[in-house]
């Protein structure tokens, strides 16, 4: 979303600070406008920003949170994690990105957000959400992947 400059209306700026205001549902940024270098302050309603994820090979799509969720609860089927649980993860990770100045995020980075809160939650979870994630190609790399958290909890 372009926020017009107020001095000269011209539409490009570019962000100084960020920060989060009521837990997170406003976001106040202080802006630099590119044209006449002058300083305003934007008050953005969290709904109304949209978040993008940059895909791999370069596909931007928008935040969905509902998709996020549903690739955690795929890895968390069958797995004694409470749906609450489930959406704290994605609420907390919704909120690191929008903290965040740069409204945009790759989609390796919100994997590997996801994997963090996995890793210490459930190791069932955490191997098949990664698997997804990372496109394994045969046992031999899920073994790996074992192997690796088995390093992180020794
Ligand atoms: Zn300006």
């Amino acid at each position: 979303m372009a926020y017009a400059c107020p001095y000269c209306k011209d539409g490009e700026s570019r962000v100084l600070d960020s920060r989060s205001l009521d837990s997170g549902f406003t976001i106040r940024r202080r802006r630099e406008c590119i044209s006449c270098s002058r300083r305003f302050t934007t008050y953005e309603r969290v709904e109304d920003i949209p978040l993008w994820v940059t895909k791999k090979g370069g596909r931007r799509e928008i935040f969905c949170r509902d998709k996020l969720l549903t690739g955690i609860m795929k890895a968390c089927e069958k797995r004694p994690i409470a749906h609450t649980k489930m959406s704290a993860i994605v609420d907390e990770i919704e909120r690191k990105l929008r903290d965040q100045s740069e409204p945009e995020v790759s989609s390796m980075t919100i994997g590997q957000m996801v994997m963090d809160h996995l890793l210490g939650l459930d190791t069932v979870a955490y191997v098949r959400f990664a698997s997804v994630y990372r496109e394994f190609k045969d046992v031999g790399e899920i073994l790996d992947c074992l192997e690796e958290i088995g390093a992180k909890e020794r």
